[in-house]
């Protein structure tokens, strides 16, 4: 497997550097927050996939949702008015706990479309209004929103624009709220202020009637794990609505009870223009994302488009099997996985905040079940691991080593991301097996 991988498979993060001596690691099977690869170890997941398999493997009760869809009724398209059961009772399921009203759901495959798709909802948004001149779009730096070419535009991550000549003239962004490398210091009021001010500028910059809409995650992922001051979102957004521009919240980590709640949203008492879900939405048992719109943003697309037919829409749209699984994992969450998830989320952060003492240990940061430890050399300066360390290959081949599946970014950070389903021994293996390799890393 491991050969064919290399022949025909392209991973483009790894196939293209250094995958030839490294090469794949073939999972076999999986159950609760264990997996198992070819060789037959068990390892622990604390990344849940790729932040994702937030139930946790093996619920044969998802496994049944599915296979009766697929029987009775795989696929109907959700491109024209035709339909299924499944996904109209997943739009309305998840318009009833999604915060205000964002009370419409277009279904996409997973996140990037569905940060594509609401560029495009944006942009007949503002057509609608008759102001087509607001097409400037603001996001974070470290910033992730997928890798379709306009959602890697608003993706500020280098890696995402290298090479691929992503269009510029459309996207700025402001500096990111990172808090433990902010030039501003740590203290986080003063982090809000800077973060206001620096958007207030960004937009006069640019014109205020060019701006249509303002991206930010929760909490950052991909970028690092990086944990806004609490208020950051709410003071952000409401610039947002001072100068009237739209703000997007793109919640496809952070939704379904990465952080604790359903939706992030909430704990930040914002309602979000729109919002964007994946991952958790399906937890990673079929590919789905959702984008959800308030009835402001539905409605004037609705009077902009009249009888004109609005042309988006995916085969794959509204997918009668994904929407079968995302039922049943909404009944998973609320039969007791948001409150586990919640418990273990707790445990997780205590055991990561004992392994501040650590020498290596810089920053401890997190929300729930997404964390992240920050490695350093130095504490006093926060040197960085130097390169020689090869933090994105070596620290997780040595998390691998010790059975540990997490996340490994190449500043020198670990991210955590376990399912929901975690037990007190799952998340202490965790934090013991990470103490190894720091350990190790010492060396
Ligand atoms: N937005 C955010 C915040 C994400 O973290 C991701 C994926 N990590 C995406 C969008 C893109 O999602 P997908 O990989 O499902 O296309």
């Amino acid at each position: 497997l491991v050969e064919l991988d290399r022949r025909h498979l392209v991973h483009p993060v790894s196939s293209f550097r250094g995958h030839e001596e490294r090469g794949v690691r073939v999972l076999t099977s999986a159950k609760g927050a264990r997996v198992t690869d070819a060789e037959g170890r068990e390892l622990i997941d604390g990344f849940a996939g790729l932040w994702c398999v937030n139930a946790g493997y093996g619920h044969e009760s998802v496994v049944e949702a599915a296979a009766k869809q697929m029987r009775e009724l795989p696929y109907a398209t959700g491109y024209f008015d035709l339909g299924a059961e499944a996904p109209i009772r997943l739009a309305s399921e998840l318009a009833e706990r999604s915060p205000g009203d964002l009370n419409h759901i277009y279904f996409s495959l997973g996140g990037s479309d569905a940060v594509d798709s609401t560029i495009r909802f944006i942009r007949y948004y503002w057509h609608s209004k008759g102001q087509p001149e607001r097409d400037q779009f603001i996001s974070i730096h470290s910033g992730y929103h997928g890798s379709t070419t306009m959602g890697a535009g608003l993706t500020a991550l280098p890696g995402f624009h290298d090479g691929f000549g992503v269009p510029y003239d459309w996207q700025h962004r402001i500096s990111s709220h990172y808090i433990y490398r902010n030039p501003h210091g740590q203290d986080e009021q003063t982090i809000i202020d800077a973060s206001v001010a620096e958007l207030k500028a960004k937009i006069e910059a640019i014109g205020p009637e060019r701006v249509a809409a303002f991206y930010a995650e929760p909490i950052q992922g991909s970028g690092g794990v990086l944990v806004p001051p609490k208020g950051w979102i709410k003071a952000i957004k409401a610039v947002c609505e001072a100068y009237g521009v739209l703000f997007v919240a793109d919640e496809v980590i952070t939704a379904f009870g990465r952080t604790g709640p359903l939706f992030a949203s909430e704990e930040e008492g914002i309602v979000p223009d729109l919002m964007t879900t994946a991952k958790g939405l399906t937890s990673g048992y079929a590919p789905m994302g959702a984008v959800f719109m308030r009835n402001h943003v539905y409605e004037t697309i609705a009077e902009g488009a009249g009888a004109k037919a609005v042309g988006h829409g995916f085969t794959y749209s509204a997918h009668p099997v994904s929407a079968a699984v995302g039922l049943e994992v909404l009944k998973l969450y609320e039969g007791g996985l948001l409150e586990n998830g919640r418990k273990a989320g707790a445990r997780l952060m205590a055991g990561l905040h004992s392994l501040a003492d650590h020498p290596l240990v810089g920053d401890v940061r997190g929300r729930g079940m997404l964390a992240a430890l920050e490695l350093v050399t130095d504490k006093e300066k926060k040197t960085p691991l130097p390169a020689s360390v090869q933090p994105a290959t070596r620290l997780f081949d040595r998390a691998w080593e010790q059975g540990l599946v997490v996340r490994s970014f190449p500043q020198g950070i670990f991210g955590y991301a376990p399912p929901l389903c975690c037990t007190d021994a799952d998340i202490d293996g965790i934090i013991e097996r990470t103490r190894t390799v720091l350990d190790q890393t010492l060396e």
